[in-house]
C-alpha cells in the first residue's frame, strides 16, 4: 500500500528563483511587494512568507486583516498591506501593526477616527484610486478632498498611494493600460505637491512588472510570479511553478462497453474500458470543470483524462492504455504538467485553481 497519500509539495527553491527573477526586471531601489492573501494563492502563506521574509522582501499584502493577523501570530515582522480592509477590521489593524489600503472617503473618516481614538501620530495608510479596473478605489474627482482630509489630521499619514491595472496581462489593452498609468501619475503629481513629505507609489501586479516598466513606480506588488506564472508563454519560461499537486491510485476495475462510471451517469464506455480512482475531489479543489475529460493526470508517464462527474473526495481516469495499479503516484500538475496548461484547457486561470487547494491537503515543502 502506498506510503504517502494526496499532497501539494511546495519548493521553495523555485520560490526563491521566481523572486530573483521578478525583482532583477525592476530598477535598483524598487521596493517588492509580495502578495501572500489566500493562503499565498493555496501554497500555505505563514512557511511562504517565511521564506520570503529571509529573502529580506520588503513588504507583504495580504486581501483581508483576518490574513494579516494570521501572519503576524506566526512571526512575520515585515509591514503588512491589507488590501480589501473592511470597516469592521480597522481596529485591528492599528492593534497588529497593519497598513490598510483606503478606498473611499467614507473609510478615510472611519479610520481617521479610529486612528484619533487610540491617539496615533502618523498612522501609515495607502490611498487606493480607481484608474479604470473599476473595482475598488477613490474616484480621481475625490481627489482635493482627499488631500484636505490627509494634510488635516495628524494622526495619519499616506505610507502608499496604490492603483490596480485591468488588464496588464493583455497586450490588446496596451492604450487602456497606459491611460491609467497616465492618470495615476496625474494623482501621483498632485499629491506630492500637496503633501509634506514622500510616499510609495505602486500599481503593478506580475504582469505590470513583466509588462510595462513604466508602471513599477516606487514599489510593486507580485503575486502569481512568485508562484511560477506570468501570464504568458515567453515569461512562464523564466519562471518555474513552485506548487506539485500528487496523490494516488486508491482502486481499478475493467468494466465493459455500456457501463457507466460516477454519479448520474455521464460517463458510458464505447468499449472495455479500465480507470482508476484518484484520492482527490471538489472537496479538495479539483472543481468539477475538471470532470469529462476536461482534465487529464500523469500517471508513469501517460496521460489519463477525468472520467464522467469529479466527486467530493475522488475522481476516476481512463487508465486503459497505461501500465498502472494501486498505490501508484498520480501527478494533477507540476513543473511540467503545469497548473496554468490543466486550468486553461478547462476554461479558467492558474490563479483559480492554485488558490482553490484546500486546506485538506497537506502541503510538503522542500528546497
Ligand atoms: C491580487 C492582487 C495583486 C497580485 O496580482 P498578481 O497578478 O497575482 O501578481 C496585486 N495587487 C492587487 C490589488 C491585488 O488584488
Amino acid at each position: 500500500m502506498p506510503l504517502q497519500g494526496t499532497r501539494l509539495e511546495v519548493n521553495l527553491a523555485a520560490l526563491e528563483h521566481n523572486f530573483h527573477y521578478l525583482k532583477s526586471k525592476l530598477q535598483s531601489g524598487v521596493k517588492f511587494m509580495a502578495v501572500v492573501k489566500a493562503n499565498a494563492y493555496g501554497h500555505g502563506a505563514v512557511a511562504i512568507a517565511h521564506r520570503l521574509q529571509e529573502l529580506d522582501v520588503d513588504y507583504f499584502a495580504v486581501a483581508y486583516v483576518s490574513e494579516a493577523v494570521e501572519l503576524r501570530d506566526n512571526g512575520i515582522k515585515k509591514p503588512i498591506l491589507v488590501l480589501h480592509a473592511q470597516a469592521f477590521t480597522l481596529n485591528t489593524c492599528i492593534e497588529r501593526c497593519i497598513e490598510p489600503v483606503i478606498y473611499s472617503i467614507e473609510m478615510l473618516d472611519a479610520f481617521i477616527a479610529i486612528a484619533q481614538d487610540k491617539q496615533q501620530s502618523a498612522y501609515p495608510i495607502h490611498l487606493e484610486f480607481n484608474t479604470g479596473l473599476n473595482r475598488i478605489g477613490i474616484d480621481f474627482k475625490d481627489i482635493d478632498e482627499v488631500i484636505s482630509k490627509v494634510t488635516s489630521n495628524s494622526s495619519i499619514k499616506v505610507r502608499g498611494l496604490q492603483s490596480h491595472l485591468a488588464a496588464s496581462e493583455d497586450l490588446n489593452e496596451l492604450d487602456f493600460t497606459n491611460s491609467q498609468i497616465e492618470l495615476f501619475k496625474e494623482i501621483n503629481a498632485r499629491l506630492e505637491k500637496a503633501l509634506p513629505y514622500p510616499f510609495l507609489k505602486h500599481e503593478s501586479n506580475t504582469s505590470g512588472i513583466l509588462n510595462y516598466k513604466d508602471a513599477h513606480f516606487s514599489m510593486v506588488r507580485s503575486g502569481i510570479g512568485l508562484y511560477g506564472f506570468g501570464n504568458d508563454h515567453t515569461f512562464d519560461k523564466q519562471l518555474k511553478p513552485v506548487a506539485s499537486l500528487k496523490s494516488v491510485i486508491s482502486q481499478t476495475r475493467w468494466i465493459e462497453a455500456g457501463e457507466s462510471v460516477s454519479y448520474n451517469r455521464k460517463f458510458i464506455a464505447q468499449k472495455r474500458t479500465q480507470y482508476a480512482v484518484i484520492a482527490l475531489g471538489h472537496g479538495d479543489g479539483i472543481n468539477r470543470i475538471y470532470g469529462y475529460g476536461k482534465a487529464q493526470v500523469s500517471i508513469n508517464g501517460k496521460l489519463a483524462p477525468t472520467l464522467g462527474i469529479i466527486c467530493m473526495d475522488m475522481f476516476m481516469v481512463d487508465i486503459t492504455n497505461i501500465d498502472c495499479y494501486v498505490g501508484d503516484e498520480v501527478i494533477i500538475f507540476n513543473q511540467e504538467f503545469t497548473a496554468r496548461e490543466m486550468a486553461e484547457k478547462a476554461g479558467t486561470i492558474s490563479y483559480e485553481i492554485l488558490t482553490g487547494i484546500q486546506k485538506r491537503v497537506p502541503r510538503i515543502y522542500f528546497n
